[in-house]
């Protein structure tokens, strides 16, 4: 990451002996640029605005200043009443973040846990009538467990609410409301978010105490490690040239994004009859097929995790060499969010953007959040020169009218598109200016889109294409 550059240690943090011990443990040798300025202020007492987005290690950033203050308190797990509470929009992230609660504070006595739907309930009443210190949480498990007298507020000294741009995107206001009035008013309060829209700032306003504001990385910093691509393609050939690119063996670990829940569950039924071992991940999927598809690409067993905009909040894999997004996102946000899934921690990676002629608006309004202009491949079979043509200028209804990926109605997925929607090719040649070439490395077209297009999508050395851009 260029802004470790920050000479800060974790020894110069003010963390204590067990703390640096399991983060040394990790293999994290540098706090990054969110922990660097975070912790000394959380550590202090203050409450912090923290705007950051995932992949900056914004979890230890907070995890850590919890951990060291409940130890040194040394208050024992009481039942019911957690003593730090963390808030986040998703299962996975409370999963991750429980998970990451665990490993930084295994020297300590600290005993966390994570309560969200889709799980049994009857577990997360056990573990909570065990005593409990730090409650990761999502707001609607939380409020139906407070309301059956499972959680009680009165005891918590840190409250931590994480990803809240997300969380109300997600719809989540009223719960988040509901359970902070249950918390005393003598806390220590830390809020994380990647953007500050207004309804975040007047969360921050009705809920935090003079906060110190920490920010890093201005979003284009954030992406700029990520090598990003542009593939104009038509919506029917859009199935086709997944199956291409992932031809190549370079790219190991692949994440792609679908607009829509049927969208994943076509492209991963599609990769798997081509022998691609794919899962998908969305919200129609119970808890356990969630955990099973995300254990899976973990694993490394499924090269390919196709997943939904939700589904994808807050998943940490590491490895992922590739984002794929083979529809774009209507909101700029959530491209940022997607492609930081790859290039973690300081990693470098890749992402791949399909684009059909409908989805140049959303891609104008990219470009113009993440304050580049990304580069247009046109190397590959399928290149769709009327998608490379068309501005986006005029589409009427653009834009934001699908909110937060719940699935709009015209993207379908990549379901094929039109007539076609049962294979990857039409039997006859649609869009008259459909470019049918096809060029490996050495640039030479070999006239059929057969070829192996072997290193061309994936190497992170392969140097970036085209750069041309019709419009
Ligand atoms: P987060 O933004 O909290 O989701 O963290 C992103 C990833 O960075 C996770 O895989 C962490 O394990 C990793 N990470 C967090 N802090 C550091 C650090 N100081 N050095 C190296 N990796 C880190």
């Amino acid at each position: 990451m260029k802004e470790k550059e920050t000479m800060t240690k974790f020894t110069d943090l003010g963390l204590d002996k067990p703390i640096l011990k399991a983060i040394q443990a990790e293999g994290y040798d540098t706090p990054t640029p969110i922990q660097a300025k975070a912790i000394p202020h959380l550590i202090a007492g203050k409450d912090v605005l923290g705007i950051a987005q995932t992949g900056t290690g914004k979890t230890a950033a907070f995890a850590l200043p919890i951990l060291q203050k409940l130890a040194q308190i040394n208050g024992k797990p009481m039942k019911f009443r957690p003593r730090a509470l963390v808030l986040a929009p998703t299962r996975e992230l409370a999963a991750q973040i429980e998970a990451s609660v665990r490993t930084y504070g295994r020297d300590l006595p600290i005993r966390q846990t994570a309560v969200f739907g889709g799980a049994s309930l009857r577990n997360q009443v056990r573990q909570l009538e065990r005593g409990i210190d730090v409650l990761i949480a999502t707001p609607g498990r939380l409020v139906d467990l407070m309301n059956q007298g499972f959680v009680k507020l009165d005891q918590v000294e840190v409250f931590v609410l994480d990803e809240a741009d997300r969380m109300l995107d997600m719809g989540f206001i009223h719960d988040v409301k509901k359970i902070a009035a249950q918390l005393p008013t003598v806390r220590q309060t830390a809020l994380f978010s990647a953007t500050m829209p207004k309804t975040v700032s007047r969360l921050v306003d009705d809920m935090m105490h003079e906060p110190v504001q920490v920010e890093v990385a201005p979003r284009a910093t954030t992406v700029e490690r990520i090598e990003q691509k542009v593939h104009f393609v038509t919506k029917s050939d859009k199935r086709a040239l997944l199956s291409v690119i992932l031809e190549d063996e370079a790219i190991e670990r692949v994440l792609v994004f679908t607009r829509t829940k049927h969208g994943a569950d076509r492209v991963t039924r599609h990769l798997e009859q081509r022998g691609i071992i794919a899962t998908a991940l969305h919200g129609n999927k119970t808890q356990s097929a969630r955990e099973k598809a995300l254990a899976s690409f973990r694993s490394g067993r499924a090269r390919v995790l196709v997943a939904t905009d939700i589904a994808a909040r807050g998943i940490d894999v590491d490895g992922v060499t590739h984002v794929i997004n083979f529809d774009l996102p209507n909101e700029p946000e959530s491209y940022v969010h997607r492609i930081g899934r790859t290039a973690r921690a300081g990693a470098e990676g890749i992402a791949i953007s399909f684009c059909d002629g409908e989805e140049r608006a959303y891609l104008r309004d990219i470009e113009k959040t993440i304050r580049q202009s990304i580069d247009v491949d046109e190397e590959h079979p399928y290149h769709a020169q009327a998608a490379a043509n068309d501005t986006g200028e005029t589409r009427p209804n653009r834009g934001r009218q699908h909110r937060g990926g719940k699935g709009g109605g015209n993207g379908g997925g990549g379901n094929g598109g039109g007539n076609h929607r049962n294979g990857d090719r039409p039997t006859s040649q649609p869009g008259e200016n459909k470019k049918r070439h096809f060029r490996p490395q050495n640039g030479k077209p070999s006239g059929k889109p057969s070829g192996k297009p072997s290193g061309r999508f994936g190497g992170k050395q392969g140097g970036k294409q085209g750069g041309k851009r019709a419009a």
